[in-house]
C-alpha cells in the first residue's frame, strides 16, 4: 500500500529559473519571502559559498517550515541527501547529545567514489612465456598494438594463466580489464573490421565476444563520512549501518580519517568546498573499495524542533560550525520568546543569542484564506480526495478557525464518512461528522476547562512551571 505522507506533495521550492516565487508550483504555495531566501541559500550552496553556515526557520505552527527545509532537499535532487533530524532524537540512552550530534554532522558530508574499469585493447603482436619457469610464479611480456602505439606489458602469474585460459597467441585482439585482469578474447577478424579501423585511439569501445558492446565501466558510490567511520570502525563493523545501531564511534577513528582526508588535501588532492564536488585521486584506506577518485562534499542537515536541543548541543553545534567539514545546518522553530534548555535564561526562539548571531533567520508567516484553500485543494490532489466546492469552501474556513493541519487531517477522516454512505465525494455533511468526532486543539482546551478537575493530577501545579 503507497503511504502518502503529511509533505508528499511537495516536489521543490517552486521557484522559476531567477528564484521567484511560482503562485502554485511544485506543491508549494504563498510564503513567497522564505521561499525565495531558501532558494537563494540554496543557490550558495551549489555555488559553493555557504561554509559553516546556518540558517533558522521562525514561525507559527503549520506555516511550511518543514515543507520548505523538504523543497530545498528535492531541489538539491538525490545525490545530495538531506540529513532529517528532529532535536529530541539527540537525547538518546545509547549515546552522549554530542556523539548523536556529530553523527548526524558527519552524515550529512558525502563522499563520491568513482570507480574506474580501464580496459586495454589491441591486437596481440608478439607473446613471450618464460617457459623454464614451472610451478607457482611464470613471467613473460606481451606486446599489444593497439591503433595508434605499440606497448610492451610485464606478466605476473595472474595474467599468464588468464591469457592461456582464453588460448591467445599473436594475432589475436584482446581486451584486458586493468583493474580486474580479466583478459577477453575479441577474435582475429575483429582487427580487421572496418568499425575497428574507424575508431580513434581514445575510443573505449570493446566488441566483446558476446558481441555486446561495451564503455569504459564505471560505477560511482556515494558514502557519507559517518559511513566511513562506521565502516572502518573495528567494534561496529559495516552490518551496523544496515541495522541502524552504530553506537558510539571512538574519536581516535575519526580522528584517523579526518587526518586522512587533511592528507590528500595537503597533497592537492582534495579540495574541499562546501556544497560542490571536488575530484581527487584517492589511496584506499581501510575496508573501502578499490577505487579511483573520490568526491567530498557536504550536505544538508535539517534539525526540526531545534528549540529542544539543550545549552550543551548549542555550544557545541556553535563549534562545529566553525570546522571546515561542517555542512549546511537548516533549524527550524515554531517558539516565540522561550526558556534556552538547561538555564534559567530566555531567549528568542529558545536559541542562545551567540548561535542566533550567526544564523541567517527566515521567518514564516500565516497563510491568507486563498492560500489554505490552495494548500487544501492540493492535499486532496494528492491523497486521491474527491472534494465537494462547497466543502472546500467550509474545509477553508474551518482552517482559519482551527489550523492548517487540523483541516488537512478531516480530509482523509471526511473521505472515509462519505465512503460509509457509499460516495466517493465528500461533501459538507461529511466534514461536519469529521469536526465532531475530532476535536481541534481549541476545543480540546475548552473542553479539559469545562471538566473541571475530573482528570487527573490538574490540582497539583507543575514545580518546573513555577520556577519558569
Ligand atoms: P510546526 O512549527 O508545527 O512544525 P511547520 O511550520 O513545520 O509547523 P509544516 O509541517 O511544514 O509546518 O506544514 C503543515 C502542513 O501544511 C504540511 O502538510 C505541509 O506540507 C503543508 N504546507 C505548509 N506550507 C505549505 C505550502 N506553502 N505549500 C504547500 N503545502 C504546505
Amino acid at each position: 500500500m503507497e503511504r502518502i505522507g503529511a509533505h508528499s506533495h511537495i516536489r521543490g521550492l517552486g521557484l522559476d529559473d531567477r528564484l521567484e516565487p511560482r503562485t502554485n508550483s511544485q506543491g508549494m504555495v504563498g510564503q513567497a519571502k522564505a521561499r525565495k531566501a531558501a532558494g537563494m541559500i540554496l543557490k550558495m550552496v551549489q555555488e559553493g559559498r555557504i561554509a559553516g553556515r546556518a540558517m533558522l526557520f521562525a514561525g507559527p505552527p503549520s506555516t511550511g517550515k518543514t515543507a520548505i527545509a523538504l523543497g530545498m532537499a528535492q531541489t538539491l535532487g538525490p545525490d545530495v541527501p538531506f540529513t532529517m533530524i528532529a532535536a529530541s532524537e539527540v537525547f538518546s540512552l545509547s549515546m552522549s547529545k554530542t556523539e548523536a550530534l556529530t553523527q548526524s554532522l558527519r552524515r550529512s558530508i558525502g563522499v563520491r567514489i568513482k570507480e574506474e574499469t580501464e580496459l586495454i585493447e589491441g591486437e596481440v603482436v608478439e607473446m613471450q612465456i618464460d617457459r623454464s619457469l614451472t610451478g607457482a610464479t611464470k613471467t613473460g611480456k606481451l606486446t599489444i598494438k593497439t591503433t595508434d602505439m605499440e606497448t610492451v606489458y610485464d606478466l605476473g602469474t595472474k595474467m599468464i594463466d588468464a591469457l592461456s585460459k582464453e588460448k591467445v597467441t599473436a594475432g589475436d585482439v584482446i581486451s584486458i580489464d586493468k583493474t580486474s585482469g580479466k583478459v577477453s578474447k575479441l577474435g582475429r577478424s575483429f582487427a580487421r573490421s572496418r568499425d575497428y579501423d574507424a575508431m580513434g585511439a581514445d575510443t573505449r569501445f570493446v566488441q566483446c565476444p558476446e558481441g555486446e558492446v561495451q564503455k569504459r565501466k564505471e560505477v560511482v558510490h556515494t558514502v557519507s563520512l559517518h559511513e566511513i567511520d562506521v565502516i572502518n570502525s573495528r567494534t561496529q563493523g559495516f552490518l551496523a549501518l544496515f541495522a541502524g545501531d552504530t553506537g558510539e564511534i571512538k574519536p581516535e577513528l575519526r580522528d584517523q580519517i579526518n587526518t586522512k582526508v587533511a592528507e590528500w588535501r595537503e597533497e592537492g588532492k582534495a579540495e574541499i568546498i562546501p556544497g560542490v564536488c571536488v575530484p581527487l585521486p584517492y589511496a584506499v584506506q581501510g575496508t573501502i573499495v578499490k577505487l579511483t577518485t573520490v568526491t567530498l562534499f557536504t550536505q544538508v542537515l535539517f534539525i526540526d524542533e531545534v528549540h529542544m536541543l539543550d545549552i550543551e548541543c548549542f555550544s557545541f553545534l556553535n563549534r562545529a560550525l566553525e570546522n571546515e567539514l561542517s555542512p549546511l545546518v537548516i533549524m527550524a522553530s515554531n517558539r516565540g520568546m522561550a526558556r534556552i534548555r538547561g538555564t534559567k535564561f530566555r531567549s528568542p526562539h529558545g536559541l542562545p543569542v551567540d548561535l542566533l548571531d550567526r544564523v541567517l533567520i527566515v521567518s514564516t508567516q500565516p497563510y491568507t484564506p486563498e492560500e489554505i484553500q490552495e494548500i487544501i485543494k492540493i492535499r486532496c490532489e494528492e491523497e486521491d480526495v474527491n472534494l465537494a466546492d462547497n466543502a472546500l469552501q467550509v474545509l477553508t474556513t474551518m482552517a482559519a478557525q482551527t489550523t492548517l493541519r487540523y483541516a488537512l487531517n478531516l480530509i482523509s477522516c471526511g473521505q472515509v464518512i462519505a465512503r460509509k454512505r457509499r460516495s466517493e465525494r465528500v461533501e459538507v455533511e461529511d466534514l461536519r461528522r469529521a469536526y465532531v468526532y475530532f476535536m481541534d486543539e481549541k476545543r480540546s482546551v475548552q473542553w479539559l476547562k469545562e471538566q473541571q478537575g475530573t482528570l487527573m493530577f490538574e490540582e497539583v501545579e507543575d514545580e518546573g512551571a513555577k520556577k519558569d
